[in-house]
């Protein structure tokens, strides 16, 4: 993404901090820079977007975005890692944005207390890298595809009920590449979701560090990852499936 840099951008503590992935050689110095020059956007507090931002925010990551629109309550605690029981009816955006500084204060993080709707205002998320969904209704997650191409931002999303889970990437940077809208032509008129269906915290935890995980890949550039394919997860019978998402030249959302 960006130029290759020195060994002098990083300072000291910053060497020390990261050496156990610097040593990594696919993510070494230029990876540690790019990871510091990187401006995410990940939508969506719940059990998916807690473990995305804490491995985000601990790997180095230079500016975070934070948008939710919910406060903390006590049924969020079995899988939303960043939330302790003092933060029940705080914002999220505020909770986790105070936890997430604990973790790494060198990290920049904003904040947006705001739904995502039809009316969403696009303008604050245009400067990011990358978007990470992390929101649980496939209404919203269309509108955040939406956003995502009009701003020409990859996207990784990720979703998560009972014990399974989905994660892909998508590229609606490039004009060429299938969206989520591809993937999901015919949106149901209901879907389900954890308040009724329930999770597993620990299988939320999963998918969302495959979500940081991807994150971090395609900043650093390296290995295989998910764009333009769908990683089905299926913790209860340790079942995992990997498969190609085409373009719909029918899309109503990309073509
Ligand atoms: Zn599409």
């Amino acid at each position: 993404m960006q130029a290759k840099k020195t060994k002098a951008d990083l300072t000291d503590n910053q060497l020390l901090r990261y050496n156990r992935q610097i040593v990594l050689p696919e993510i070494d110095i230029n990876g540690q820079n790019l990871l510091s020059n990187a401006k995410i956007a990940i939508i969506g507090l719940g059990g998916l977007g807690c473990p995305a931002a804490t491995y985000l925010v601990s790997s180095g990551i230079g500016t975070m975005l934070l948008v939710d629109h919910d406060d903390v309550s006590l049924s969020n605690l079995n899988r939303q890692t960043l939330f302790t029981e003092t933060d029940i009816d705080k914002r999220k955006v505020d909770a986790a944005k105070q936890r997430l500084l604990k973790f790494n204060s060198e990290v920049s993080v904003n904040t947006k207390y705001i739904k995502i709707d039809k009316d969403f205002n696009d303008r604050f998320i245009k400067t990011y890298d990358i978007i990470i969904d992390c929101t649980d209704n496939f209404e919203t997650r269309t509108i955040i595809n939406q956003i995502a191409l009009l701003n020409k931002i990859p996207l990784i999303t990720g979703a998560a009920l009972k014990f399974e889970g989905q994660v892909a990437l998508f590229r609606n940077d490039l004009d060429t590449a299938p969206c989520y809208r591809c993937l999901y032509p015919d949106l149901p008129a209901t879907s389900g979701s954890c308040v009724d269906t329930g999770i597993l915290g620990s299988v939320a935890g999963f998918v969302g560090t495959v979500l940081a995980n991807e994150c971090i890949k395609f900043i650093c550039n390296f290995g295989n990852n998910f764009d333009s394919k769908l990683f089905l997860i299926d913790l209860k019978n340790n079942d995992f499936k990997t498969i190609k998402i085409n373009k719909d030249k029918k899309c109503v959302h990309c073509e």
